[in-house]
């Protein structure tokens, strides 16, 4: 009755951050004697490298390949098993006996090494004996005696009383089927035969105050399917059952186990190795009956270690299952790496095959994601179910405990692509990391406690030694005391009747005797009853003791579970936060993606700008050029109208004229016949007045019939005078050749006076040519008397005075020099005005145009 079990911290979830990538070490054996090219070369202890078989680089279109692989340790060729145990397995074991859990495994196409390095052969141990003898040799004086510890079917282990233990004890011994038959050990290599006595290894820091057990078990996987290698079915030689299959289990600290798997408690090296040899027995016998490849098999080797404290006396292991301590060693010899195509299975082999291949390929496929989650952060579901031997080992790798793989090669070139994907998943392997174990705490126990008991032991026997046979507890030392106290009796032997001394003597000694005996009752009842006290109240001691440590293990136990729950807590948190970061360095550089872009926008921006800048300035010279054009232009053009319309002015005046004069003289006309038929009717003064002054004006040749056949009067050379008519519309025009005429009447208008004074007379006209200058002309004509005393005007002469831009003309030769054909290309774009008119022209039409463009203006963009 020592109090309630307090469950055993689940080493699920490891409280340490600690963590270890998975150890893969890489062995070379030994060229076969038929195989004559390697593809393997340890190039250093830590690598290797491999080259492609000539047949191989052929295919390759002659690219020679040669690649390296490196691994925690390369064992070549020369390794002894010693050696490679010492690199590979002993920290495994020595983890084990301080209750942190192993996983060793061996990986590798068929015939690299791996059965070989597992198991060894006679003279050459290999990882497995070896592990299994550094074990006894550490813990074989601390083991517990057979059946203390016995697991129970949870892959929990409890601590059975020693009476109970007894008892089974008695069974096994009372069976005789005890595996020490020598029938087997003919056949199967002891274990004396595998490792010779000085190769001997041991651990250190073994806990002596407590108590030890290994319990191995034997699985073997085939075909996804678990069967225990170890149980004891009966032999029924007529009709053999085929073996059943056992399923995989979690226990309560979510660790994984094989479910009803025999576990069988070994003392000693050369048993556990004998119950390995049974095993392999029936592996052997079982491949051979179901026609099976053992190469297609997984074998895993478990070795449980219970140890748990003994009690405060030293002497019996604590009967607590709380204060258990089981921790596991697994020794994994996995099927051959190859793909199913290399071997020549056919059928439900083929199937079976695939199964296995699939299990190896689930193995690979977890250790990736597994590496994806831990180099990444992501949290993707490692599919561990798909398969039985990753289900098995899920603890390893998600819990926590130390992972060693040996990547087993031959270096013989017709492995060499199998040999390139088994470097591939090493490779990979070895950035997983798994989380390091942590020291469990080790009762409150003082220490020292087997020696102490130990030495008491030897005391006790050595005292007996002396006294001389097994007497009860002190009782020898107290009778002899007390009978050397007693003085001798007298000598009672009468000597006759009458002796009457010897009698009274005696009975005087024996009264004396009877008094001491008396007193001697006495004080012992009374030291008995004093004891008896002593001992009630030692035991009510005991009692309240007792209770107080009963509750102090309820507090303890409640503690721990609030340190769990605390630690579960860390844990959650940490997760938390590790999420976080992972969410915090996404955000961090999505800012900065989305930094760069806000960068390259802006500078996009501001060189747009600049540009923007740039055609806006460049347009607005552009306007400030087009105004000046535009002003100048109009300017002109202004000019221009006004020198139009003022010569227009002139002709219509002019016209005007002419026509009134051809009014006057019909009138004239008309007048003169009436006087003639009527001569009575005389024209009145007002009314010639009237015409006088109307025939002033020049008329041009006279429409009407005229009285008197014209004729010139004649006069001498000189002796002519003239009206030199020059109307205020008249435009100076600066020219050089002006009309000169001597003794000429000048006037502003004709008017009948100066007329009856000359007897010619000349017009100042000015007009625009063709070509739109202004030319002068003088129109010439002869005065003559009409009948009614009047004067008219016979026009008979135009002299045109004309004048001609010389620049205009120099220009217009260039141009037609320039012309292909010989003719004046661009006569009309070479003449100012025509331009002008076209730049003005252009400027109305389309606020940029082509004008711009004959301007010789830069060729640009519309916008
Ligand atoms: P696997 O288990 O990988 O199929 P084995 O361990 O059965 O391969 O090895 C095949 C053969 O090669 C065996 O005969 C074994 O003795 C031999 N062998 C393997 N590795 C070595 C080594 N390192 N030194 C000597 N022989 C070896
Ligand atoms: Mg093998």
């Amino acid at each position: 009755m020592k109090g309630k079990t307090t469950r055993r911290p689940p080493p699920k979830k490891p409280s340490n951050n600690q963590k270890d990538p998975v150890g893969v070490y890489c062995r070379v054996r030994p060229l076969g004697a038929e195989d004559e090219e390697c593809c393997i070369e340890v190039i250093s202890n830590t690598t290797i490298q491999l080259h492609a078989p000539d047949g191989l680089k052929a295919n390759r279109n002659g690219e020679f390949k040669e690649t390296q692989y490196s691994f925690k340790k390369v064992f070549g060729i020369k390794t002894t098993q010693r050696e490679l145990f010492a690199d590979v397995a002993k920290p495994l074991v020595e983890d084990l006996i301080h209750c942190k859990n192993g996983l060793l495994f061996t990986y590798g196409v068929t015939g690299s090494g791996k059965t070989y390095t597992m198991t060894g052969s006679p003279g050459q141990g290999g990882l497995l004996p070896r592990s299994l003898d550094m074990i006894f040799n550490s813990i074989g004086p601390y083991q517990a005696k057979r059946y203390v510890f016995k697991p129970d079917d949870k892959n929990g282990m409890e601590v059975q009383n020693q009476v109970d233990a007894l008892l089974d004890r008695q069974k096994r011994d009372s069976q005789t089927s005890v595996p020490k038959t020598p029938t087997t050990r003919r056949t199967d290599p002891e274990f004396a035969d595998m490792i010779s006595p000085e190769e001997a290894c041991k651990a250190g820091g073994v806990d002596e105050d407590s108590s030890y057990s290994v319990f191995v078990s034997y699985i073997e996987i085939y075909n996804n399917y678990i069967y225990d290698l170890l149980e004891e079915t009966p032999f029924d030689p007529i009709k053999p059952k085929p073996p059943q299959s056992k399923i995989l289990r979690e226990d309560q600290n979510h660790n994984m186990y094989v479910a009803g798997c025999t576990e069988v408690e070994v003392k000693s090296t050369e048993e556990a190795f004998e119950v390995f040899w049974r095993g392999q027995k029936k592996r052997r016998i079982a491949n051979t009956q179901l026609n099976r490849e053992s190469s297609r098999s997984h074998s895993v080797f478990i070795i449980k270690l219970a140890q748990a404290p003994l009690d405060a006396d030293g002497d019996t292991v604590l009967q607590d299952k709380s204060q258990v301590n089981v921790s596991q060693l697994c020794l994994v010899d996995l099927a051959g790496s190859e793909r199913t195509s290399r071997t020549r299975a056919e059928g439900s082999r083929l199937r079976e095959a695939g199964n296995i291949n699939q299990s190896l390929m689930t193995l690979r496929t977890c250790i990736e994601v597994l590496r994806e989650n831990q180099m990444c952060g992501t949290n993707k579901m490692v599919p561990y179910r798909d398969s039985k031997v990753t289900h098995l080992f899920k603890n390893y790798f998600d819990g926590e405990g130390k992972v060693r793989m040996v990547v087993c090669v031959n270096p013989k070139a017709d492995d060499y692509e199998e040999t390139l994907l088994v470097m591939r998943f090493a490779e990979m392997t070895q950035e997983v990391e798994v989380a390091r174990p942590v020291d469990r705490p080790i009762c409150g126990f003082a220490a020292g406690r087997r020696q102490r008991n130990q030495a008491f032991k030897d005391e006790l026997t050595h005292r007996l030694e002396e006294r001389g046979g097994p007497v009860d507890g002190e009782s020898p030392t107290v009778l002899n005391q007390l009978l050397q106290s007693f003085h001798p009796l007298p000598p009672c032997e009468i000597s006759g009747p009458n002796d009457d001394v010897t009698l009274p003597r005696l009975i005087e000694a024996l009264e004396k005797r009877h008094k001491i005996r008396q007193m001697m009752v006495e004080e012992y009842n009374k030291t008995a009853n004093m004891l008896k006290s002593v001992l009630q109240e030692q035991d009510s001691n005991l009692l309240s003791k007792e209770n107080f440590i009963q509750e102090q293990r309820g507090r303890l136990g409640e503690k721990d579970k609030m340190i769990q729950n605390q630690k579960n807590e860390i844990d959650r948190l940490e997760k938390k936060s590790k999420m976080l970061e992972y969410k915090i360095d996404i955000l961090q550089k999505t800012t900065n993606i989305y930094e760069e872009d806000k960068r390259s926008l802006q500078h996009e921006l501001e060189s747009r700008e600049q540009r923007l800048q740039r055609e806006m300035s460049e347009k607005r010279r552009m306007e400030t050029r087009m105004q000046g054009i535009v002003t100048d232009a109009k300017l002109k053009w202004e000019k221009e109208c006004e020198r139009r319309v003022n010569a227009k002015q002139l002709e219509m005046q002019n016209k005007l004229w002419v026509k009134d004069e051809k009014l006057k003289q019909l009138k004239a006309i008309v007048t003169e016949g009436k006087t003639e038929n009527r001569q009575p009717q005389r024209p009145s003064r007002e009314k010639d007045k009237v015409a006088a002054k109307r025939s002033v004006s020049p008329s041009p040749v006279p429409t009407g019939p005229l009285v008197r056949p014209l004729h010139r009067r004649s006069h001498s050379a000189g002796g002519e005078r003239w009206v030199d008519h020059k109307p205020t519309t008249n435009v100076d025009l600066d020219t050089v050749l002006q009309p000169n005429i001597p003794n000429a009447i000048k006037v502003n208008a004709p008017n009948e006076k100066a007329l009856s004074k000359c007897d010619k007379y000349v017009l100042t006209h000015q007009e625009f040519a063709s070509d739109g200058e202004i030319q002068t002309k003088l129109i010439k004509g002869e005065v003559f008397k009409t009948r009614g005393g009047g004067q008219a005007v016979q026009f008979t002469d135009i002299e045109t005075l004309k004048q001609e831009n010389p620049l205009a003309a120099s220009r217009k030769r260039r141009s037609s020099e320039t012309g292909p054909d010989g003719e004046p290309m661009e006569r009309n774009w070479t003449d100012v005005e025509t331009r002008c008119s076209v730049a003005v022209e252009m400027r109305a039409g389309s606020s940029l145009g082509p004008g711009y463009q004959h301007h010789g203006y830069p060729k640009r963009r519309k916008p």
